[in-house]
């Protein structure tokens, strides 16, 4: 009832919201700081410390910021104005570092609509990139669904819409010149701007980064002139999604499919280029993008955590099915003419298409309303996981998951309220640390826990399956999702990895943009995964130990169900 409360409150399309919080907030001044992502909690549940901010507005002041940090041999690390990664990426190393934010290096430098070129600054928001684009008759052909992301954050996660044609889906696919600023010896003023054109080798390692390169101060886009896309979605029976999945990339130029497992349901989305006269001024402004009313959101969130603790939730199904049939009725937030959906397909301009972000709006209204994982109120907190698949092996994962869902169907529910697993298609890209083949992205997002190590009753179905995508199926974690366990031995599934970590040897020898965090995920020192108490409930471990797990609430490290490589953390009802 709440759910549906909040979901009718969110379709009457509030037009304000208290703009996301600052990541970075110093105690004094620019000094004495921390650094936290949009939710307010990385994965470890810390916030990250530095002892200075910086926020330069020109290259200049940014290449000043680099040398007193490279001159120091102090760590480094760049900050964006929402932070949205859910690992550590964006902490710096030790607690004595400096960050330096992007957040005003916000500004389009240049355009040549001629060439389709546009040269904007690192920290600009993929929202404002997207419309200064379209204000020239110019697109970005591909991008993330939220648009709330810098150029430069996306970037170095290697962020992506959906997309097997052209160049395929991947924002890097699309760059063609980038200036980042990088440490240099004291002959050169301790940093230098280093100028990559398209066809320069070291392009290939800075179009997706990790930010442990240097700082990128402008990136050039290669853009299309504006087109239009033509919109359905249509929900099917998932008998077929494995085959279907392995086809439907090279139907649809932007497909990509829903699953909702435990409805035992794919949505499609057929979603083609059109011509540029074909008649619709659509518009996608995502449902769950939008501004929410807090009230609702946090009795919302009430009501979730009594339902998540219920293995046999029947009412967590239903309040689940309700949302997705919500979204389902208002066409998922995507309308003909920007406020009223009338039927598919909704055809719309790319850049009222490709992204969503309505909740970033800028007037504050005191918390009334936010974007619905504000960490300053008790809302919606969640893990996502995300991960792709070669093209080739994704059939067989697809008939495991299915295997999976048939044995434990309730425990897909949490899936089905968050509509649905999504598959969206990338292309084997030339970045070091993009992927290495044609694949397709797997992303869930879940319910978290506020206390840490509490356990949950279905979270051993879904550590199984992420277990067995990535080590059955070698997925590639996407560098901005997941939890710690999921990037042990990433790297070697990188066949490139030692090219990137040869440039990065040349730029930063020092060292000062990793953290202890980069260096784990590099496979340089450590490992992301820590053994402790309650690890595995987590997401911090895979489980060895019954420790790991909450053997005192009757949770044992056991044997996954379908992948019995898989350790996870299963509730023992006691006799
Ligand atoms: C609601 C939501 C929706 C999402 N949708 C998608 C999606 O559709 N597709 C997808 O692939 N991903 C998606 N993501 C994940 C997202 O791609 C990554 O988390 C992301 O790209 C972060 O961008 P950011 O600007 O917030 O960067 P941050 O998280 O702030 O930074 C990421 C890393 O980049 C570094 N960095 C940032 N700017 C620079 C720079 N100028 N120079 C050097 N290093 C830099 C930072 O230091 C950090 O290491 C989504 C995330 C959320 C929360």
């Amino acid at each position: 009832m709440v759910l549906t409360v909040l979901l009718l409150v969110l379709l009457a399309g509030l037009a304000g919201s208290s703009p996301p919080p600052e990541p970075v907030v110093c105690a004094r001044g620019t000094a004495d700081c921390t650094v936290s992502n949009a939710f307010g909690s990385f994965l470890d549940r810390t916030v990250c410390r530095a002892a200075h901010a910086t926020f330069p507005r020109t290259e200049k002041e940014l290449v000043a910021a680099v040398a007193a940090a490279s001159a120091a041999k102090r760590k480094v690390k760049v900050a964006t104005k929402h932070s949205h990664s859910f690992p550590k990426l964006a902490c710096p190393g030790g607690s004595d570092a400096t960050i330096i934010s992007t957040e005003r290096l916000n500004r389009v430098v240049s355009v040549d609509v001629a060439k389709g070129l546009m040269t904007v600054e690192s920290g600009m928001v993929l929202r404002d990139l997207i419309q200064a684009a379209a204000a020239k008759g110019l697109a970005l052909p591909h991008s993330p669904y939220w648009s709330g992301l810098t150029i430069g954050g996306l970037l170095a996660t290697g962020a992506h819409g959906s997309s097997l044609w052209g160049k395929g889906g991947a924002v890097h696919e699309y760059v063609v010149g980038m200036r980042i600023v990088t440490p240099a010896p004291a002959s050169q003023g301790f940093a230098v701007v280093r100028e990559l054109c398209a066809d320069h080798p070291d392009l290939n390692a800075a179009k997706v980064s990790l930010g442990v390169l240097g700082v990128v101060s402008q990136v050039t886009l290669a853009l299309q002139p504006m087109f239009k896309r033509s919109v359905t979605f249509v929900t099917r029976d998932d008998s077929d999604m494995a085959e279907k999945a392995a086809r439907w990339g090279d139907l649809h130029e932007f497909g990509d499919m829903a699953w909702l497992p435990q409805l035992r349901k794919v949505i499609y989305r057929e979603d083609d280029r059109v011509a540029i006269k074909t008649v619709g001024d659509g518009l996608n402004d995502h449902l769950g993008f939008r501004s929410n009313p807090t009230a609702p959101l946090i009795s919302g969130r009430v009501t979730m955590e009594l339902l998540e603790k219920n293995i046999n939730a029947i009412a967590r199904c239903k309040a689940a099915n309700a949302t997705v049939s919500l979204f389902e009725t208002v066409a998922y937030g995507f309308t003909n003419n920007g406020s009223m959906f009338t039927g598919y397909p909704v055809v719309g301009f790319q850049h009222q298409i490709q992204a969503s972000g309505a909740c970033l709006g800028s007037q504050e209204d005191a918390l009334l309303t936010s974007c619905a994982w504000d960490p300053r109120i008790r809302g919606t907190f969640f893990y996502t996981n995300g991960y792709s698949i070669a093209l080739s092996r994704v059939p067989a994962f697809i008939a495991d998951m299915q295997q999976l869902r048939d044995r434990s169907p309730l425990s897909f529910c949490g899936i089905d309220a968050s509509v649905g697993m999504l598959l969206r298609y990338v292309k084997a890209s030339s970045a070091y640390l993009g992927k290495p083949e044609d694949s397709i992205d797997f992303d869930i997002s879940y319910y978290r826990s506020y206390s840490k190590g509490e356990p949950n009753p279905h979270y051993d179905v879904l550590d199984e399956l992420q277990q067995m995508a990535l080590h059955k199926y070698s997925a590639i974690p996407h560098w901005g999702k997941n939890r710690n366990f999921a990037f042990e031995g990433t790297m070697a599934k990188h066949p490139k990895a030692d090219k990137f970590l040869e440039v990065k040897q040349r730029y930063d020898p020092d060292g000062i943009f990793s953290s202890e965090w980069s260096d784990q995920v590099l496979g340089i020192n450590g490992s992301p995964a820590i053994f402790e108490k309650h690890c595995a409930i987590e997401g911090m471990c895979i489980c060895s130990d019954d420790s790991h797990c909450a053997p005192e609430e009757g949770y044992y490290c056991l044997p996954g169900k379908v992948y019995t490589d898989a350790r996870v953390c299963s509730f023992q009802p006691a006799f």
